[in-house]
């Protein structure tokens, strides 16, 4: 009786070490918003000023991505797509979306925008009006999406979908 109770315990034991450390390994990280630094998208990405602010990256506990990017009149992303699709939060302006094969649609603050995955799509200001919106997207097998060529200026001014 007396190894079972010792068994017991030390079982009970093993197990508190191990919750314990858990509970530790999953606790709160903050980023402070001062180490946060904001650079141009490259030019293979974006037509015109697209200024991107990752705001946190895939890593090793979670596939997710977030950033704010704030994109100039006129500017606008290349075409791409992501796997798991994405969420866009207007958060300030106006600005055009568009999905491959579709007129492009409207969008101003306050508007989420969610695009399927692998759907090639762009996103970006108004000709006239500038646009900031935040980006979430999930990496998958390391990858973020797929990006293609420039949208063209014919493509960007066409005409947008009836709302
Ligand atoms: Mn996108």
């Amino acid at each position: 009786m007396d190894v079972l109770k010792t068994g017991l315990v030390t079982a009970l034991l093993m197990w508190l070490a191990f919750a314990s450390r858990a509970l530790v390994a999953q606790g709160i990280e903050i980023t402070s918003a001062d180490a946060r630094t904001a650079a141009r998208g490259p030019q293979t990405a974006y037509t015109g000023v697209g200024i991107a602010e990752l705001l946190f990256r895939a890593n090793d506990k979670s596939n997710m991505t977030m950033a704010e990017i704030s994109f100039e009149p006129g500017s606008r992303t290349a075409w791409h797509n992501h796997p798991a699709g994405q969420y866009l939060y207007i958060t300030s302006g106006v600005g055009w979306v568009q999905a491959r094969g579709e007129k492009k649609r409207a969008v101003k603050t306050g508007d989420v925008v969610w695009t399927p995955p692998g759907v090639f799509h762009w996103h970006g200001a108004t000709a006239t009006q500038g646009l900031r919106h935040i980006a979430v997207w999930q990496f998958v097998d390391g990858s973020g999406g797929e990006l293609e060529e420039h949208v063209t200026d014919a493509e960007y001014l066409a005409e947008p979908a009836d709302e």
